[in-house]
This record gives C-alpha cells, sequence and structure tokens, in this order.
C-alpha cells in the first residue's frame, strides 16, 4: 500500500471561498514569512461558488485598498432597490427594508471574486491546491494539528482501485476550517470539542440560483429585486432576488427555509412557478439560461455561532455562520472573519516559519472585575478572535480554550457559582468558556470575579 505523503505549514486553511481566501491573503500581508497552504475541493477556486451576489465591499476595502485601481470583477455598482410583495397576479411595491439598501455595493458574480482573490492571494505566496478536499482532521493529545485531504482512486465499493493514492497529511500549528455552510470538517470540530454547546441549533435554508442572458433591450444594469409573497404561503419563509449585472446578465434565486410545513412543497419547482409571474416574465422573455445551482445557506443568525476557536483552530466565514440574516449577505461577514482570524493567528505566531509549534504559551493578562489575573495559558493571538464571542450571559472577560470533552460525555454536575458577584447563583447557565473561567480559579487557586 503507497505511503501516506506528509507537508508541514505553519496554517492549512480548508476551503477556498471569500472566507478563506481573504484569511490567507491578510496573513500573507501580515507576516509574508510563513507557509499558508489552501485547500479547495472544486477543481479550480471558484468551480463550487453559486455565481451572482450583491457584495458590500467594506471588507474588501480593508484586505485590499486598491482594489478600485486594479481589474477586478466588481464592475456593477447597484444603482436601484425594489422590494415586492407579490400576490398571484398582482405585484406591490413596498419600502425597502433599511438593511436591505445596496448604495454602495457591487452586482458580482461570486465566483468570479474569488478567482481574483485566490489569483490575488498566490501572487503573495499562498499555496492553493485546488482539487483536494480536506477529508478528516488529524488531532493530537486533544488539539488539532493538521488536515488528511481525500483519498485518490477509490472503487465505487470504497475498496482501493488500482490506481489508489492515500490523502496527504498536511500538519499545520493551526487549522483553519472555511468550508462554506454544514462544512463536513467544521461539523466535526464543532461536535469533537461541543462548539455549540449554550448556542442556539443552527437552521438552514436552500437557495436556489440561475445565471441568465436576457434580451439587451431589457437590461438595466444595477437594478436589484427583492420579492416576497407568491409563491409562497404566510407560513413559509422565503423569497426571491433578481440582479441585473455585466454583460445583459441576470443573476436569479430564490430561497425557500428549511422547515417549511407542507411535505408535498418542492423549493425547485416553486422557484419555476415564480418566473410565470406577471411581474417578472418580462425580464427573463427572449433570455436564457446559462447556468444554475443550488445551495444550503446558514439561518441561524448570531446566537446560533458556535466558539469559533478549538484547540489547535478556528472556523470562519458560513462555516460558523456569519451570514448576515437580515442583510441576506454574508460574503462580507465570511471576509471580514477571515480578516480577524488571520491578525490572531499572526499576532500567536512567530516570524519564522514553523514557530508556533515552539511558541511558548504565556499566562492569560486580562483580569476579572476585581482585578485578579485570568493567568490561563493561551497562545498569544487567538483571544482576540476568541473576543468577536464572549459568552452572552455570563460576561467572564478571562476566556480560555474550551477544553476537549467527547460529545456523549455527561454534562458537569450542577454547581453553585462560587463568586459572590454572580446574580445567577448557578454555573450551568455558562458556556463551556464561561465554565472554564469558574472552574479555573479553583484549579489555580486564584481568587476571582465576575458580572452575570
Ligand atoms: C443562493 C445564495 C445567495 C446568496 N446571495 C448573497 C448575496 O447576494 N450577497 C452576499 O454577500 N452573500 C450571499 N450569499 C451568501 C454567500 O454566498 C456566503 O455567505 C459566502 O459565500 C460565504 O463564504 P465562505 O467562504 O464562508 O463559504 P463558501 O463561499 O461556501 O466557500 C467555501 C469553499 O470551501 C470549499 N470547501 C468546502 N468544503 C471543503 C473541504 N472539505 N475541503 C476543501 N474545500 C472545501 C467549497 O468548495 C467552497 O469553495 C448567498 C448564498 C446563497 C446560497
Amino acid at each position: 500500500m503507497a505511503e501516506r505523503e506528509r507537508m508541514e505549514f505553519d496554517v492549512v486553511i480548508v476551503g477556498g471561498g471569500p472566507a478563506g481566501l481573504a484569511c490567507a491573503i491578510r496573513l500573507k500581508e501580515l507576516k509574508p514569512d510563513l507557509s499558508v497552504c489552501l485547500l479547495e475541493k472544486g477543481g479550480e477556486i471558484g468551480a463550487h461558488i453559486l455565481s451572482g451576489a450583491v457584495i458590500e465591499p467594506r471588507a474588501l476595502d480593508e484586505l485590499i485598498p486598491d482594489w478600485r485601481e486594479k481589474e477586478t470583477p466588481l464592475k456593477t455598482p447597484a444603482r436601484e432597490d425594489r422590494f415586492l410583495y407579490l400576490t398571484e397576479r398582482r405585484a406591490f411595491r413596498l419600502p425597502t427594508p433599511p438593511q436591505m439598501h445596496n448604495e454602495g455595493n457591487f452586482i458580482v458574480s461570486l465566483g468570479d471574486v474569488c478567482r481574483w482573490l485566490g489569483r490575488e492571494a498566490e501572487a503573495r505566496g499562498v499555496e492553493i491546491y485546488p482539487g483536494f478536499p480536506g477529508a478528516d482532521l488529524v488531532e493530537e493529545e486533544g488539539r488539532v494539528v493538521g488536515v488528511l485531504t481525500g483519498d485518490m482512486g477509490v472503487r465505487k465499493d470504497g475498496t482501493p482501485g488500482p490506481n489508489y493514492q492515500p490523502g496527504m497529511e498536511l500538519r499545520a500549528a493551526y487549522v483553519v476550517l472555511a468550508e462554506g455552510c454544514r462544512g463536513s470538517l467544521a461539523k466535526r470540530a464543532i461536535a469533537r470539542f461541543g462548539l455549540d454547546r449554550g448556542r442556539d441549533p443552527q437552521t438552514y435554508a436552500i437557495g436556489i440560483k440561475e445565471l441568465w442572458e436576457i434580451d439587451p433591450k431589457r437590461h438595466q444594469p444595477g437594478l436589484v429585486i427583492h420579492t416576497i409573497g407568491w409563491p409562497l404561503d404566510h407560513r413559509t419563509y422565503g423569497g426571491s432576488f433578481l440582479y441585473h449585472f455585466g454583460e445583459n446578465l441576470v443573476s436569479y434565486g430564490f430561497v425557500v427555509g428549511l422547515d417549511y410545513r407542507n411535505p408535498w412543497l418542492s423549493p425547485f419547482e416553486e422557484m419555476q412557478r415564480f418566473k410565470t409571474h406577471p411581474a417578472i416574465r418580462p425580464h427573463f422573455e427572449g433570455g436564457r439560461r446559462l447556468s444554475y445551482g443550488a445551495r444550503a445557506l446558514v439561518e441561524g443568525g448570531w446566537q446560533a455561532l458556535p466558539e469559533l476557536v478549538f484547540p489547535g483552530g478556528l472556523i470562519i466565514g458560513d462555516a460558523a455562520g456569519f451570514l448576515h440574516v437580515p442583510k441576506i449577505k454574508g460574503s462580507h461577514m465570511a471576509m471580514k472573519s477571515g480578516m480577524v482570524a488571520a491578525e490572531a493567528l499572526a499576532g500567536g505566531l512567530g516570524g519564522a516559519p514553523g514557530a508556533a509549534r515552539r511558541l511558548p504559551r504565556r499566562a492569560c493578562p486580562n483580569l476579572g472585575d476585581g482585578g485578579a489575573p485570568c493567568g490561563a495559558q493561551h497562545p498569544p493571538g487567538l483571544r482576540s478572535f476568541r473576543s468577536l464571542r464572549r459568552p452572552r450571559q455570563c460576561r467572564a472577560r478571562h476566556l480560555s480554550l474550551p477544553r476537549p470533552r467527547p460529545v456523549d460525555a455527561p454534562s458537569p454536575p450542577s454547581r453553585p457559582c462560587e463568586p459572590a458577584s454572580c446574580r445567577t447563583g448557578k454555573a450551568d447557565h455558562l458556556s463551556q468558556a464561561g465554565r472554564d473561567a469558574h472552574l479555573r480559579p479553583a484549579l489555580l487557586g486564584l481568587p476571582q470575579q465576575h458580572q452575570s
């Protein structure tokens, strides 16, 4: 049997969407000497990105400040917003909700934006491996230390074929999971380290998209239409979007919340029916469909975000659940979370390649309310990323990396909360990080206070 090849990097990023690429670019900008590897399961960067989106450029403005002077795929500024309520025959124009105004935004092919970001990342020295899915996490002593890529040449029945090639073991000081909605490795890390403990369950929708080339006479570049109502009933969450952009292109999509009650409802057929509405049909008449696809969206919002940090890595972008639900936009959030993650990692990684593995962990300098030091041992950089997601109820300021605990392990028994200032008197209301903050003084023999 062929040997598994092993490679070492400072950071391995799984997923070449906006989150992973922004993280890679930012890392190389901050620490050009770091070795950064990015895995993408699609045959090329952008191949698995569902095209056609309105994106807010503010994360891009921070990531590549001079992007407006470069040749980029952001060519169509959003010019007009229409928000419609549809009945079977009629369309009523409603005021556009404030968060859905698109002045300053751009209508793009997100796949093209990712291809361009991929080139920017490569120009900075990121090693991009398209066609390599991250298949499993490598764990040692309760810490993720790398990623296994998928085996090649496996027969349909799962046995090795004549061209069998075992996947590579990519070892890294930190692994960043940027796989998008319901990423397989992110799901594994969340379950393994109990990162969703105390959080709302994640919820999902399905988005079906089509890209059309329409009659030039009907094309209104920069027009953004969102609809609610028909063909969905008032108990089913969902709606449509229609964006005119590029050279006579229209990106049309239909989103349905996956908690729909009618078991006979087919999101695909509703999407097709929608195109026959008298207010919508004229956009497509005389045009042709170029491509189509479907993908899940995270819809749980802020309260469903898992803990973002696990021993040896981080989760960013849609894999964590950073889609801004009221705006129905996730690309800028994905990019920003990737950038913040990169800044946190760069703080924890020394200048020389491989330095993080040798980096001494130091005592957390954060203070509790009473001024007592936390004292827990963190890699320095991770704390700032972690501060994006504080425990909601108990605002213990000093947070530690969550301790790995098997998912099926019984919950810790209910204990009274010792600090005098805790108003609930229970430790059970805390997230894992908060629980650690409660437990730590007992372990370290330090006094502690917190707010609850
Ligand atoms: C129908 C629809 C419409 C949308 N419209 C908009 C919009 O108008 N504006 C907006 O801002 N946002 C929109 N979004 C949301 C936006 O697409 C996401 O928020 C954004 O793409 C998230 O970026 P990401 O990098 O986290 O994940 P993704 O863009 O999903 O990228 C993840 C990448 O990781 C790769 N990958 C996954 N698993 C693995 C693995 N195990 N190994 C290797 N590679 C892997 C995938 O192939 C993919 O390339 C829309 C989403 C949908 C579904």
